[in-house]
This record gives C-alpha cells, structure tokens and sequence, in this order.
C-alpha cells in the first residue's frame, strides 16, 4: 500500500509503497476513509516529538471502516466505521479505569510509536477505537480525535456553563473554526478573534461577534465578562487572551505556534484575578463519544479547507500553511 513516511528525526517524508498492515491479537486494520493533516505534523516533522520510532507512518488524525479483526479484539465486526484517539491506552491501569486513559502511563501515539494515518490502510489497537454511527460524515467524524473532541474535553475541563462566554483566538483555523461550534452547542456566547476582515464574514456564520485584530481584549470586554478563552494561536495572542478574561476566567490553552518561545506570567494577575489556565492532553473515548453525538446531531458542522490524496500531501501542507484558508485539511487515499 501507498503511505506517508518520515525515514529518521529532521529528515521529512517520502510518499512509499510499504506492506499492507496485518493485525495482531488485540487490534484491527481499517481502510482509511479520511486522515487529516494538523500543525502537530509539522512540529514532529521538526523533532519535537520525542518518542517518534522511525520509520514512522506520518498522521495521527483518522476515521476508517474495519477490514481484519484479531482473534481478541472484541465488540467491533468488519464493516464498523471507527475513529481512533490520538494514542492507544493499555485499557486496565487506574486511570484508564477511570475514563481518564488520556493519562494512561502505558500509553502509545499513533505517529509517534505507532504508525499513522496517511496510508491507505492502518492497525489500529482496539483500545483505542471508537464506533461511530451512520449519522456522522467522514468529515466531521475525523476532526473528532484532535479537534472537536479534545475542544470538548478542555470545555468540560473548563466547566463551561450555559450562556457563558467562550472567547476563540485564531478562529477561522481548523481548530479556532470548530471550537467556535463546540461552545455554542454546549450553549455558550462565542466571540471569534481573527486578522482579516476577508475570513471575519465567514466566521460570522457561526460565532455571535468577531473581533478584527490583535489588540482584541478591550472590544471583547466591551462585549460583556468573558469567562472561558480558547487560544489556539499561542505566545502571540496569550498576553490578550488572559487581559480579556473576567474573575474567574478559564484560559484553555491549545495553540503553540512556536514551542521555543516562552511566555513571562504575572503570578500576581493569575492570583487576583481567580484566573485556571488549562492544557489540553487530547480527548478519551467518553469525550469522542460525546463529540460524535452532537456532530450527528449537526450541532457541529465540519469546515472543510481541501481534500487531498497521498501524492499530493505536499499541497495538503502548503494550504494548512496558507493564512487565508479556513478550516481543516483533509487526505483521501
Ligand atoms: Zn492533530
Ligand atoms: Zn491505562
């Protein structure tokens, strides 16, 4: 089969012919139906992931139909159409116990230890799978894993309330887009924050208000309190992010455009100001389950930059690059 590639740390990927997968005991192969590409392939393709095996199949964000079954993966038949989370728990430790495997000691990353995505087939741990039913598209399906469901996640972090105001940073990207159509349909007031007027009317169809620039805290307080702010950009928009929070604000911090730079806090602002800044470790099966039930719902539509094949994921690249696009780049093999 066709896949993507990286041969060693820092040194890109090659479009290869590789052997078809085949499953071990506790796993299954799917037949891709959409990958998708996301800044995190950027950052391993520059060596940030240190856990990276090599060679490794690139991409880590799938939905598939189930082709082989291994003898102990149960409770899936062929047929089903899957989603994968973005790593593989053991399934039996404490805090998989819990619901809680994102926290998984014993975890493995697709991408990282396991191979990816970007192939026209992929073993995938049973672990780590989650049924999705015939209501949800391919499209909204695969944003679940990286995008919608770890948005949900961090929201339930958050404990966002009803009628609560969910302030977006780098809302026309393919998290900023769909994290927008999380908070409202878990009832909130969305403020998206963008750069050019051109992506502000697009954004419009989904968010409440849109702020232009990158002095947005002033006009969004003008707005009214914002308690939660989702900032997928990072060290560019964080400093404006937490001016705009009110008492008792939640920062959900997703975007790190550049992980070398750092951010100086003002403890004393956190402190006074009763202000939770939130990671994002990636969403669990109950947060995918969830995710996918408002997607079926049409409570979230996906936004759909492109759609390449395998050949052309050099072109996949320089769209998610492209600052005038908005929403996630998708790969049909
Ligand atoms: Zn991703
Ligand atoms: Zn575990």
């Amino acid at each position: 089969m066709k896949a993507v590639v990286v041969p060693g740390k820092q040194k890109g990927y090659r479009i290869e012919e590789v052997s078809d997968p085949i499953p071990g005991k506790d796993e299954v192969v799917i037949r891709v139906n959409r990958a998708a590409l996301c800044y995190r392939d950027l950052l391993q393709l520059q060596g940030f992931y240190p856990r990276m095996k090599y060679p490794v199949i690139l991409g880590h964000e799938v939905v598939g139909t189930i082709e082989q079954i291994g003898e102990n993966a149960k409770g899936f038949k062929e047929g089903d159409k899957v989603i994968s989370l973005l790593y593989a728990p053991d399934g039996t430790c404490h805090y998989c116990q819990m619901g809680e495997e994102a926290y998984c000691h014993s975890r493995v990353g697709y991408s990282e230890e396991l191979d990816g995505f970007f192939a026209e087939k992929a073993k995938v741990k049973v672990t780590s799978i989650v049924k999705v039913g015939t209501n949800v598209p391919d499209e909204g399906a695969v944003l679940v894993p990286c995008v919608t469901g770890m948005v949900y996640r961090s929201l339930r972090r958050a404990k966002l309330q009803k009628g609560e105001t969910v302030l977006v940073t780098g809302a026309s990207g393919g998290v900023g887009i769909h994290a927008i159509q999380v908070a409202k349909a878990l009832g909130a007031k969305v403020i998206g924050v963008t750069t050019s007027e051109e992506k502000a009317a697009f954004i419009r169809k989904f968010a409440d208000h849109v702020i232009v620039g990158s002095k947005f805290s002033e006009e969004a307080k003008k707005i009214g309190d914002v308690n939660v702010v989702i900032d997928t950009v990072g060290t560019p928009t964080i400093d404006e992010s937490l001016k705009s929070l009110w008492m008792g604000g939640r920062l959900v911090q997703i975007g790190n455009v550049d992980p070398t730079q750092i951010y100086q806090l003002r403890l004393g602002y956190v402190i006074l100001k009763d202000i939770a800044i939130i990671g994002h470790a990636s969403a669990t099966k109950r947060d995918a389950e969830e995710t996918l039930k408002l997607t079926g719902e049409g409570k979230i539509n996906p936004v759909i930059a492109a759609t390449v094949g395998l050949d052309e994921i050099d072109k996949g690249y320089e769209i998610l690059k492209d600052k005038h696009k908005i929403g996630k780049v998708l790969v049909k093999p």
